[in-house]
């Protein structure tokens, strides 16, 4: 059983997958490391990720990286938005996301394209989505509680930024699948969202049953 998580940043997709893979026992990826460690790659070897070869060499990072801190930081997610919208670097990670959620017994994948390119065969896609100001207080809270300095409005420029490059990109942009159940968790805390998701989940495993 494969579910499949989009979102943008900060919108709780995370913590919402994490808890649906523990829910059902299934293994977790959260594809926006991966990304995440193509930019961070481009940006310690001096390369800019706007630069279309920097960035696919850079795909060839190595798995530690996968677990280094520096990819929770805002310079890794920004890279990140930025390298994500060349071509070249999806299809250099698309295989590795295909061979995760294809594993026997399923999986549970958050990210951008999960519903829409990596897993469209997904058994449930929720699509989460919380206003921009609600998510950047939220990531504010975040970064300020791992004891760094940054404005409210720092982050929210960042996160519109972020919002806009990923839905207007041209390949696999942030997009709700026609299929996707609409979880927006703007007014919800996280148990509450939570339970919500699990509820779509088990509706639509319910419905396929049913079929
Ligand atoms: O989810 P996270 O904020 O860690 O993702 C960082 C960036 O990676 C996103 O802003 C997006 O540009 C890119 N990404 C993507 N497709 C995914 C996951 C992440 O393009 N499936």
């Amino acid at each position: 059983m494969i579910i499949a998580v989009d979102g943008p940043a900060a919108s709780g997709k995370g913590t919402i997958a994490r808890a649906i893979a523990r829910h059902y026992g299934l293994p977790y990826l959260d594809t926006g490391l991966l990304y995440r460690a193509v930019g961070l790659q481009v940006l310690r070897t001096g390369g800019d990720p706007s630069d279309p070869d920097a960035a696919l060499a850079a795909c060839a990072f190595t798995d530690p990286l996968l677990a280094d801190e520096q990819l929770r930081s805002e310079a890794a997610g920004a890279a990140a938005s930025v390298v994500s919208a060349h071509p070249a670097v999806r299809a250099a990670l698309i295989e590795r996301q295909r061979a995760f959620a294809g594993q026997p017994g399923g999986a549970v994948l958050d990210g951008r394209d999960i519903g829409t390119v990596i897993a469209p065969h997904a058994a449930a896609k929720l699509f989460v989505k919380a206003a921009p100001a609600v998510r950047a207080r939220r990531r504010h809270d975040e970064i300020v509680a791992r004891g760094l300095e940054i404005s409210y409005d720092r982050v929210l420029a960042d996160i519109r930024e972020r919002d806009k490059r990923d839905m207007l990109r041209d390949h696999a942009p942030l997009t709700q699948a026609a299929d996707a159940d609409l979880l927006d968790t703007t007014f919800m805390d996280i148990e509450a969202a939570v339970d919500r998701a699990l509820a779509l989940v088990e509706a639509r495993i319910r419905a396929a049953a049913n079929d």
